[in-house]
């Protein structure tokens, strides 16, 4: 069975990302609300055919903190791909007066197995961990999407990677790793920026100029971005700054970063997301309703 683009009727625009649009639809063979993600790619019926099939593997990535993927499929040189609709959105909606420790705790808990599942069950680096690639639902829930799967799509997409490209790692600048440059070590640094822009609401780099130069510089010389020791915990800014050591063999592994006493005390810690999520969603209709 596979699915298709005539089952399903289209609800509205969710967002757009850099390679496409993204859908809310309704499918309706098994009346499930999906989000519907378009990649646009210069690529002939063969590679797109690959893609597709390599994407098929995500058929078992079943994980609590993995957002489910439900098929892909290509028109034109268009790929389709279907997934788990998350009503809330993504992370850096929600973030904008910042967010108290005991939420970063247990959203980092979330990435972290998220990522570790995706490391040991499927042999996959997620290559683009950022607020907008972490999706949270009206249940609280926080998973993971757009990891980088497909030999063949990962490859097309470096290619037409134009954009801020701030995420990366220091050592990706100048590609040393594997053969594309890329590690489990990197996505650790960019769990790390993501901590950090989740937690004071911004980007954490104040690039000043905005100059890509400027940039690289930054991130390759300069120290790396800190949490705020005054508003979180010791704990915290240690965890944070194990992510963020420049040395990229310093990072510390999944399992390690596990059992770091900051998500040791989230693990065990009681926190009502499903009401932080709905504030946090509320606010932001708010915000859109206002235009800001
Ligand atoms: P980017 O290129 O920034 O990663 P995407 O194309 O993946 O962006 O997605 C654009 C926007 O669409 C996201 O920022 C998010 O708000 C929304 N979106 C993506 N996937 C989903 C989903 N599964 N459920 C709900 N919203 C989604």
């Amino acid at each position: 069975y596979s699915i298709s683009m005539a089952e399903m009727q289209v609800l509205g625009v969710l967002g757009r990302g850099q390679f496409g649009v993204v859908h809310r639809v309704f499918h309706r063979p098994t009346k499930v609300t999906m989000a519907l993600k378009e990649i646009r790619l210069e690529l002939n019926q063969r590679a797109l055919q690959q893609i597709i099939m390599e994407l098929d593997v995500l058929h078992k990535a079943v994980s609590p903190y993995i957002v489910d993927f439900y098929g892909a499929f290509f028109i034109e040189s268009c790929v389709y791909y279907c997934m788990e609709y998350m009503d809330y959105g993504s992370l850096d909606r929600m973030y904008p007066a910042g967010i108290p420790e005991p939420i970063l705790g247990k959203i980092t808990l979330s990435v972290v197995k998220g990522l570790r599942f995706l490391k040991d069950e499927m042999n996959i680096i997620h290559r683009d961990i950022k607020p907008t690639n972490i999706l949270v639902n009206r249940r609280g829930e926080v998973k993971l999407c757009d990891f980088g799967v497909s030999g063949e799509l990962n490859q097309s997409l470096a290619q037409t990677h134009v954009g801020c490209q701030s995420y990366m790692a220091p050592e990706r600048i100048f590609k040393t790793g594997g053969p594309d440059g890329y590690t489990i070590q990197s996505d650790v640094w960019s769990l790390g920026l993501t901590i950090i822009e989740v937690a004071i609401g911004r980007y954490p780099y104040d690039f000043g100029s905005g100059n890509i130069f400027d940039q690289i510089n930054a991130i390759v010389n300069g120290d790396p971005p800190r949490l705020p020791g005054d508003r979180y915990s010791e704990l915290a800014c240690d965890f944070v700054a194990g992510c963020l050591m420049k040395d990229s063999s310093r990072r510390p592994a999944y399992q390690e970063l596990l059992l770091h006493p900051w998500l040791v005390q989230a693990e065990e810690s009681v926190v009502d997301m499903e009401d932080w999520a709905a504030r946090a969603h509320a606010l932001f209709l708010a915000r859109e309703a206002q235009g800001t």
